[in-house]
């Protein structure tokens, strides 16, 4: 399969890849097979093949939120040997990250690295390109570099940015891979179990049902958030009248459980590649109950008047006059 683009009459570009996506992701460009085999990439070959390793080193990979599942999908993409990795998260180290933020170090909180920066280090001296953007991901410079991106990981915990990568993933046929931790510790006293533990990892892409379907998202704390970067003293406001919702305590975190589910999202990435499980085994929403220590595959859950994941209009329509229309 080859492509063009024809710019005008008579000139064309010819396409570098083509991508189709679905429960499987193919990508095609010219000497597919053939490239030169990494020694660095060996043992990883005698698994998968050299033809998956030439995929991850053309593949361009976003990572929208570096805190503790961003930073874990980083260094291991980074070891995989993904080619090109952009980073966008517009925080800096703080002292509380340290529990799970890979690459970061006490002297990072004290300079105030950017989460960006501090990940970028760490990948130095691998075969991957990284590009960072310390910027609100709603920013223009980051809708553009979202655009080149083959396949997202949506690490953030925020709602708003959520919601712009749930729409964009449709827009775009560009699949997003969103990740999300739920730790709650119980209330009885002298218990030591948790209320809740649980993983998630979903793929967003036509045909996959969305974040809004699947409960995931608050528009309203997404409306919140983001007058909360525009108009902080607006938003300090009606804070004070209630009428939006503050932060709460900060929720808990543990290394170990933030790395599980970036690599259960990695999974989902190089099986969607490979094919390494098997026919039909892609998983579009997989929960991974900890306590229980077993993952439960929740399926397809639509509302059947949502506006992004059951409108077909929408799917892969691409750049309109406003981003997403409504940026
Ligand atoms: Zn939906």
């Amino acid at each position: 399969m080859i492509g063009r683009l024809w710019v005008s009459r008579n000139k064309n570009i010819p396409l570098i890849l083509i991508r189709i996506v679905g429960n499987a992701i193919r990508l095609h460009y010219p000497d597919r097979g053939k490239g030169i085999p990494s020694s660095i990439l060996q043992r990883q070959a005698l698994a998968f093949g050299e033809s998956l390793n030439q995929d991850l080193s053309l593949l361009r990979v976003g990572i929208v939120g570096c805190g503790g599942t961003g930073s874990a999908v980083a260094m291991l993409l980074g070891r995989l040997g993904i080619g090109h990795i952009a980073l966008f998260d517009k925080d800096v180290v703080e002292e509380s990250n340290l529990n799970r933020l890979h690459g970061a170090f006490r002297d990072d909180v004290k300079q105030k690295l950017p989460k960006v920066q501090a990940i970028a280090r760490s990948l130095l001296g691998l075969d991957v390109k990284v590009q960072v953007f310390q910027e609100w991901i709603n920013e223009d410079v980051c809708c553009e570099a979202l655009k080149s991106c083959d396949v997202i990981f949506g690490c953030t915990d925020d709602h708003s940015g959520r919601l712009l990568l749930n729409r964009f993933a449709y827009y775009y046929a560009t699949p997003v891979i969103d990740l999300g931790l739920a730790l709650e510790v119980a209330n009885d006293v002298g218990s030591l179990k948790f209320a809740c533990a649980d993983g998630r990892v979903t793929v967003l892409m036509p045909k996959h049902s969305c974040l809004l379907c699947h409960g995931v998202i608050d528009p309203v704390q997404a409306r919140d958030e983001n007058l909360k970067r525009t108009d902080p003293d607006e938003f300090e406001r009606r804070k004070k009248e209630a009428y939006v919702l503050g932060e709460g305590n900060p929720s808990p975190a543990v290394v170990t459980f933030t790395t599980s589910v970036a690599i259960m999202a990695i999974e989902e990435l190089l099986h969607r590649l490979q094919g390494w499980r098997g026919e039909n085994n892609a998983i579009a929403n997989r929960v991974r109950k900890f306590t229980l220590t077993i993952d439960r595959n929740q399926g397809a859950t639509y509302n059947p008047n949502c506006p992004i994941c059951v409108n077909q209009e929408i799917w892969g329509l691409g750049d309109r006059d406003l981003f997403l229309e409504v940026l």
